[in-house]
């Protein structure tokens, strides 16, 4: 199977790895360049988008990083994370980078103007039947995508009508959700993404 490496820098590592690891990969933490060199995907786990920019910067790993996402490594993000594969964000701290190669604008904190951390049932046709328990904590949600970004799922917010907001898309090799999958018992995300790793 295939080695997967968890950005180790700070956030939820271990959730990632284990769920993982149950799906038969696997898993390093990745924290040097070498250690990068030597996955054949990377999930970027949910946490502190700032503080993660900043390790990575100072551990040498955001160049690094940027050559290999950007040069096709499959690599899921989830909310942090998903902001680190975000080429615009909105609502991030003075200065603050991002990995990029998802052609997505987020905004940071978005929900929380409303409510923190709150749970949805998604329909997520990509991973079928039944509907998607997704933990939302802090997260993220994306403002606007590229032509090239297929959307995977939407919350809604009460009947209004509108299609809802934009919380997990992909593009080519690289998958993100504003949500943490890592958090629950459903592994049918990580599945996802060891088959994006499969067809790469
Ligand atoms: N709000 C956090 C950030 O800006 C993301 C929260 C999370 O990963 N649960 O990075």
């Amino acid at each position: 199977g295939p080695t997967v490496g968890v950005l180790a820098l700070q956030g939820d590592v271990a959730e990632h790895r284990r769920i993982l690891e149950s799906l038969g990969a696997r898993t390093i933490a990745v924290r040097t360049e070498e250690q990068l060199d030597a996955v054949d995907g990377l999930v970027i786990p949910g946490g502190e988008s700032t503080t993660m920019w900043r390790l990575a910067r100072s551990f040498g790993l955001l160049e690094p990083l940027r050559k290999r996402v950007h040069t096709g490594l499959p690599t899921f993000g989830s909310c942090a994370g998903m902001i680190m594969l975000a080429d615009r964000v909105e609502d991030g701290v003075a200065g603050q980078e991002t990995i990029g190669g998802l052609d997505i604008t987020v905004r940071r904190n978005a929900f929380g103007r409303q409510v923190d951390s709150f749970e949805a049932e998604l329909d997520f046709p990509a991973v079928g039947e039944p509907p998607l328990t997704a933990v939302f904590i802090r997260a993220p949600w994306v403002e606007q995508i590229g032509a090239s970004v297929e959307v995977l799922a939407r919350v809604k917010s009460g009947d209004d009508g509108s299609a809802g907001t934009i919380v997990a898309v992909r593009a080519g090799g690289l998958l993100a959700t504003s949500f943490h999958p890592e958090l629950t018992a459903d592994a049918r995300i990580h599945a996802l993404f060891l088959n994006i790793i499969k067809e790469a």
